[in-house]
């Protein structure tokens, strides 16, 4: 065994590939565990677009743990979710988290996606917290790997090798597939806009309560069409994302930046409650994309790689748990590549990755597929509405990662 994978290794010299909110998050826990990170991104910064992210406790809780000083990235600190009649805008229903940060230990950020971006970026690559800075290499698309020698060849013909390779190159990964893993993918029948508002626009139009709760707002819910609003950045950005059939404008295009209008936007939704329509005319940054149904994955983990985000588990957006399974992900890695596990090789520490990640993942991954369709599979409405098996806020955000790898661990050793 070369000796780079041998135990009690000192620090590791760490790949990631992709500088997304799961590589960047990745990036973090693992220079903090002690060890020299290399991050690669193909552009000259991972893309992040306007739109909001809520990061639940499971997420949240790995940002305080890493000393992440989740102020600076601006949330809105949710403290209900609250549902909409279709038509009138009425409320039909509420869901306090008002009791959360006693609940689950920290409270439910809702995020601009840039500024946590860009605050983790920061948080990974420079001096102070703990560890050294992880370097970030951009310009670098990685265009294959060796998963057993843990070798990266770059589109610019560079060639680097390291002792752990993290996959997170996002939901179309291609190292995914250089570990032997082919996805299956199916466009799914749902599309969706996303736009966003700055307080100003909306205090002109007599809409700027929207910028003032602090909640997440849903309109439908009961099949595909669903508006989902919220405020971010410190209340100056409002942002939706607004789901509908795709056969409606039979989307072929694939991404996240294709451009639309705020009149194309209002006509996907002629029976919407007068105040969205009003706001999505008067909406910027107006984006559509179709949405694609990943089957789960056979396996994350080859050689001394392993995959890690979306490229691992790409889900439905409904459960609002994809960024924060990433995070999950990489607390995982911290976790097993601590001082703590120091005893176990690199091959034992992704065995233990897998084993405690991927069934949680997996099944968040499913009832997020349900939750496209209806809203009280989606947590926190779940919970207010149980049925056997439904996934429960408790069950996501009550998680205890450190006490179940320590299990993992355990069990593994009993075995021999
Ligand atoms: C509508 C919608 C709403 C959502 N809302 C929420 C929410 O509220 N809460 C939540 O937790 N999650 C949410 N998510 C999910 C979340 O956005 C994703 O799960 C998360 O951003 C995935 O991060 P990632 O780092 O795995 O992938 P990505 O963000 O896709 O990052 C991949 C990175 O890899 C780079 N890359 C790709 N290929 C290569 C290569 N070959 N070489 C080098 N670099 C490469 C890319 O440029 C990119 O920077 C939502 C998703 C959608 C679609």
């Amino acid at each position: 065994m070369p000796s780079s994978v041998d135990p009690k290794h000192d620090p590791y010299d760490i790949a990631i590939v992709g500088s997304g909110l799961g590589g960047l998050s990745a990036a973090v826990a693992l220079r903090r565990a002690g060890h020299n990170v290399t991050i690669y991104e193909r552009y000259d910064f991972g893309g992040e677009v306007g739109a909001s992210l809520s990061c639940a406790s499971n997420g949240s809780r790995f940002l305080q743990e890493w000393q992440v000083d989740i102020a600076k990235a601006r949330p809105v600190i949710l403290k209900s979710l609250i549902r909409h009649d279709w038509k009138t805008g009425q409320v039909s229903g509420t869901y306090p988290l008002g009791d959360y940060r006693e609940r689950f230990g920290t409270d439910y950020n809702n995020f601009h996606r840039i500024d946590l971006h860009q605050h983790l970026k920061h948080v990974a690559t420079t001096e102070g917290g703990k560890g050294t800075p992880a370097q970030l290499k951009v310009w670098h698309k990685a265009v294959d790997l060796d998963p057993i020698a843990g070798k990266i060849v770059f589109e610019n013909g560079v060639v680097a090798t390291h002792d752990l390779v993290v996959c997170a190159d996002g939901i179309r990964s291609q190292m995914r597939e250089k570990l032997g893993v082919i996805p299956h993918i199916a466009p799914s029948a749902s599309c969706c806009y996303r736009c966003i508002i700055h307080a100003d626009k909306l205090r002109e139009l007599g809409l700027h309560g929207f910028a003032e709760n602090s909640a997440i707002e849903f309109w439908g819910g009961d099949g595909i069409d669903k508006i989902v609003m919220s405020a971010c950045s410190d209340h100056d950005v409002v942002s939706c994302y607004c789901f509908y059939p795709a056969e409606k404008n039979d989307l072929k295009e694939d991404g996240w930046d294709i451009s639309t209008t705020g009149e194309n936007l209002a006509a996907t939704f002629p029976e919407l409650d007068e105040r969205l329509l009003t706001l999505f005319r008067n909406a910027e940054d107006i984006k559509m994309w179709r949405l694609y149904d990943h089957d789960q994955y056979p396996y994350w983990v080859k050689g001394k790689c392993c995959l890690l985000g979306d490229a691992a588990h790409p889900m439905m957006p409904d459960q609002s748990q994809g960024a924060c399974m990433a995070i999950e992900d990489a607390g995982a890695l911290g976790i097993l590549f601590a001082p703590k596990y120091a005893d176990l090789d690199v091959t034992e520490k992704l065995r233990l990755y897998e084993l405690e990640r991927k069934p949680r993942a997996s099944r968040v991954q499913d009832s997020s597929r349900r939750a496209r369709l209806d809203l009280t599979e989606r947590i926190g409405w779940s919970s207010a509405n149980d049925r056997p098996g439904k996934l429960t806020i408790e069950e996501v955000c009550g998680y205890d990662m450190h006490a179940h790898v320590a299990e993992l661990v355990k069990e593994t050793k009993a075995a021999g």
